[in-house]
């Protein structure tokens, strides 16, 4: 394992890919509609809704306060799954909180299995449109670009607790 300053901005602590959070696309595409979107659902302004990534030096708000971040970092460790106390209680409440986490563990374990580097191509991948390539988020039904269904194979895999989900909230 490299040193964790070398881990690239979009591989959470945690085992989150930063790299299809909304937030993290609405910045990198300058999507002010959806930057708004987002600032109002968190009741924030939309500097502080911008994120480049977990490990960037622009964090989203909610990510700014995140305490496994803070719990790696006093540790000295990259992710979680490093951690003798893992999967801790929180990790695991955090986990059960919202779909996008459902496929934390595998993650942890692909980590350890085959490197940050090699987790983070996967990932970008199993996000991505098989039609058209482009990287969506976990909730996308469709792709955002072609409308293909799912938007990527994460959607595939946890299409069920993703529905509950949307219904819950409505
Ligand atoms: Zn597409």
């Amino acid at each position: 394992m490299k040193g964790k300053q070398e881990i690239a901005e979009t591989a959470a602590v945690c085992g989150l890919y930063c790299g299809a959070c909304g937030i993290y696309i609405a910045t990198q595409e300058n999507d002010t509609a959806k930057l708004e979107y987002y600032a109002k659902m968190m009741s924030q302004t939309i500097d502080e809704t911008l994120c480049n990534g977990c490990r960037s030096s622009v964090v989203t708000a909610y990510c700014k306060k995140c305490k496994f971040t803070k719990c790696a970092a006093e540790k000295d460790i990259g992710f979680c799954g490093e951690c003798n106390e893992y999967p801790c209680a929180g990790l695991k409440d955090f986990q059960t909180m919202m779909p996008h986490r459902a496929e934390l563990w595998e993650s942890q374990e692909r980590i350890k299995e085959v490197g940050w580097e090699k987790w983070i191509s996967e990932r970008h991948k199993y996000f991505s449109c098989k039609q058209c390539n482009t990287v969506n988020t976990s909730y996308d039904m469709n792709c955002r670009k072609c409308g293909a269904t799912p938007g990527n194979e994460f959607v595939r895999n946890n299409q069920v607790a993703i529905l509950q989900f949307f219904a819950k909230r409505e």
